[in-house]
């Protein structure tokens, strides 16, 4: 319980709070953990492959057919966000500015209602059109099977197959610098349901801890590759930890 009473003290102490987040943060919301073991990307690895830039360019019919299948996109609108979502979101309503990095392409951080957040790794909420850039939502992307930008040239529809908003293996990743501005403005390092495993993202801590000196927090069900370097690490279920934590929240 010391180790919650600690984490609460920091949290307590804190103005503007850097928040990592990766998978471990909606499964309590359902949403499959695609890496951990028994996670979809577990079960077959080639999705790997139908999930990259090159088959997206290759096949975009059958890729808009197999992403939505993978993300299970018919359900995303059903999802809720959980109670750590909410505490995120509580932090925040008490005044504390609290900026989130997550790898989740949910939107449920949005969802919860915070206001600063890096979707480091895109989001599933939308889509773009890669020829003139027009932005389309998640109802128009689930209207049809395969969906085609209907921005007008004049009179002629641009007609392009649009390309989701989630980064895909083999896109760059395009927020990292803009997270690493973030972590400057930052007084707290507040890692969540991530193993960090997945680069480049992992190399976020080591920037915030070492090249920034901020004191740091990681939770995580599971030991993580970098543990070592945190201040204070807890392995438990997140929603609990939370729950613990919350108890001694002024
Ligand atoms: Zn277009």
């Amino acid at each position: 319980m010391t180790l919650y009473k600690n984490m609460a003290t920091r949290i307590n102490q804190a103005q503007h709070i850097i928040v990592l987040t990766g998978a471990g943060v909606s499964t309590a919301s359902g949403i499959p953990d695609f890496r951990s073991s028994g996670g979809i990307w577990e079960q077959d690895r080639s999705r790997e492959y139908y999930m990259s830039s090159e088959y997206f360019q290759k096949e975009p019919e059958d890729f808009w057919r197999k992403y939505k299948a993978i993300f299970q996109m018919k359900l995303v609108g059903t999802y809720h966000p959980n109670n750590v979502h909410l505490f995120l979101q509580q932090l925040e309503a008490k005044g504390k500015k609290i900026s989130i990095i997550t790898q989740n392409v949910d939107g449920l951080h949005e969802r919860a209602g915070n206001t600063t957040i890096i979707n480091y790794h895109g989001t599933l909420q939308s889509a773009t059109c890669p020829t003139c850039g027009t932005s389309y939502g998640l109802s128009y992307i689930m209207n049809s099977e395969t969906p085609y930008c209907n921005d007008l040239y004049g009179s002629t529809p641009c007609g392009d197959i649009l390309k989701p908003d989630i980064v895909l293996f083999g896109d760059s990743i395009t927020e990292h610098d803009k997270a690493e501005a973030i972590i400057d403005q930052g007084d707290l390092l507040l890692v969540m349901g991530t193993s960090l495993f997945v680069m480049p993202f992992n190399f976020l801590p080591d920037y915030a801890i070492y090249q920034r000196s901020l004191p740091s927090i990681l939770i995580n069900r599971e030991e993580t590759m970098k543990d070592n370097i945190f201040d204070v690490v807890v392995h438990d279920d997140l929603s609990k930890a939370i729950h613990h934590i919350q108890r001694f929240l002024q």
